[in-house]
């Protein structure tokens, strides 16, 4: 039975642990359950390999409200500043681990949480669930996507190299911009979709980069365009779009980069409540089930947060984190 499990090792999970560390918590009565082979899974997965990890990024306040906090810097920068973290505070991470399932035992001793995992079953007096919303990227609904093209049509652009092809993004936020640059520099000609006419989500920088890339005819940019089906041809995907200004055009490789998904039903299984979509939780991210909280980009808006964000949900959580474990703490040492 551990004191404190959190689900995910990515900001929120290792900034909840560090936390807990910092206020005396024993290493070896929290532990973190990652699914993924290192830490930061989905930075590593999402990620492009030069990309520059801005402190305020989708324009959120970089503005630090607990233990952790960063500055500008490059996606190694990032994963070893995790390393570090990790170090410095001796925090326990069992990786290669998926949680499937969560129920809550009520017991005499006031209750525990049940942790079904890819790995065996885990115990904890409290739970904080900080996987994220990068591992279920949004998909069109618009359109269907065929199966025979699945090769070619992608979430992410780490999973295969894409270089000397005919790549087209479909987006309009920081991560379709930051794929561009990437997949430009990657030796392939880059055609970007965006259904608006105009970029309001992007920060200032990525905004600058696309547009001076689009001005010197590196990139060719769709504004306004929307993608109504996609065709097999031959193997590669063939874009049919509603306004006959754009032409129906083939590519070899299609990323899409519309954002992720709160994971709603495997919350849902654990009676979390919702409301207009999103999980409620108070300010230090308690749910209606007592001693399950969320942190991280799972409850900071439905398109995600920051790295920021996530480290600041972990330091509202912990004080009421910190009091239901030394409340545990004391039962435990309690006679019988
Ligand atoms: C392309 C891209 C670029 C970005 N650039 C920036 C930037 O420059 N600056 C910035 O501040 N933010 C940036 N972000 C956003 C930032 O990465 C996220 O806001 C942040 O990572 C959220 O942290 P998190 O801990 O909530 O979730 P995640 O980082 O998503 O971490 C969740 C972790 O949980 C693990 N996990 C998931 N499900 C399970 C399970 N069932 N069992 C066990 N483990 C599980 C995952 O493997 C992962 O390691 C970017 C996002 C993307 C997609």
């Amino acid at each position: 039975m551990f004191d404190l499990v959190i689900i995910g090792a990515g900001p929120a999970g290792i900034a909840l642990a560090a936390e807990a560390r910092a206020v005396g918590h024993d290493s070896a009565t929290v532990l973190i359950l990652e699914k993924g082979a290192l830490h930061n899974w989905a930075i590593r997965q999402y990620y492009p390999a030069h990309k520059k990890t801005t402190a305020n990024y989708k324009g959120h306040v970089a503005q630090c409200e607990g233990l952790l906090c960063i500055t500008d810097m490059s996606k190694d920068e990032t994963i070893t500043f995790f390393d570090q973290v990790i170090q410095s505070y001796q925090i326990n991470i069992r990786y290669d681990i998926e949680a499937f399932a969560v129920d809550r035992h009520e017991d005499p001793d006031g209750g525990h949480f049940h942790i079904e995992t890819s790995k065996g079953i885990f115990d904890a007096r409290v739970l904080a669930i900080a996987i994220g919303i990068l591992g279920r990227p949004n998909k069109p609904k618009e359109y269907r996507l065929p199966p025979s093209l699945k090769d070619r049509l992608m979430f992410d652009i780490t999973t295969r190299r894409i270089e000397n092809e005919e790549v087209l993004i479909v987006g309009g936020g920081d991560t379709a911009s930051e794929y561009v640059q990437h997949l430009f520099q990657q030796a392939n000609r880059v055609t970007l979709s965006y259904r608006q006419h105009e970029f309001k989500r992007m920060n200032d920088g990525n905004l600058a980069a696309l547009m001076a890339l689009e001005q010197r005819r590196e990139v060719l940019i769709l504004r306004g365009s929307n993608i109504i089906e996609l065709q097999d041809d031959a193997g590669r995907p063939r874009v049919i779009f509603r306004e006959e200004s754009y032409a129906p055009r083939s590519f070899d490789s299609i990323v899409y980069a519309l954002g992720g998904t709160t994971p709603v039903n495997f919350l849902r299984t654990l009676g979390v409540a919702f409301e207009n979509g999103m999980p409620k939780t108070d300010r230090a991210g308690e749910t209606n089930v007592p001693g399950l909280f969320l942190i991280g980009d799972l409850i900071v808006s439905k398109s995600g947060g920051s790295i920021i964000t996530a480290f600041n949900s972990a330091a509202r959580a912990i004080k009421r984190v910190d009091k239901l474990m030394r409340l545990e703490e004391l039962r435990a040492a309690a006679p019988a």
